[in-house]
């Protein structure tokens, strides 16, 4: 990792101030709620430093990481009970390492395709959703609390 890298960059929004919905953090990772999200219980873990590949991590940097990751998406599968988890790390339009923990059901409007595709718009579709996501939604707070315990003491 060459130091330059480490520095904070003025153009990029991750290096920025705090977001809103702060779940938990230390020096090297923050981990945010992404409440504004029509998928509920998305979860992102951001690592500090303005590095842009998990390569550009030590090998203990990026076990930390991925640590972190695995205890969340554990917990989603745990509380949520989604059909799947997608984990994802793209990084093109902001490229500061950044993990998505994005729990997924059948009936969501994107699923199998990516949250990040078209939506379905079929009315039988989205009623079927309509109907399972509210109670999804409900437990939403308690997978805050898992993590900011999970995470607080570890
Ligand atoms: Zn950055």
């Amino acid at each position: 990792m060459t130091p330059a890298l480490t520095q904070p960059d003025p153009a990029c929004p991750l290096c920025g101030p705090a977001p809103a919905n702060i779940l938990w953090e230390d020096a090297q990772q923050r981990v945010i709620h992404v409440g504004d999200s029509p998928f509920p219980g998305y979860i992102r873990v951001i690592w500090r430093t303005h590095a842009a590949e998990m390569t550009d991590l030590s090998a203990a940097e990026r076990d930390r990481l991925m640590q972190t990751v695995y205890q969340i998406e554990s917990l989603q599968r745990r509380i949520l009970q989604p059909d799947k988890i997608n984990l994802a790390s793209l990084g093109n339009q902001v490229p500061h390492l950044h993990w998505h923990l994005i729990p997924r059901w059948r009936a969501d409007p994107c699923f199998p395709d990516a949250i990040w595709a078209s939506a379905s718009q079929n009315p039988d579709r989205l009623a079927v959703w309509r109907q399972q996501v509210d109670e999804i939604r409900a437990r939403v707070p308690a997978l805050r609390h898992a993590i900011a315990d999970a995470l607080g003491a570890a």
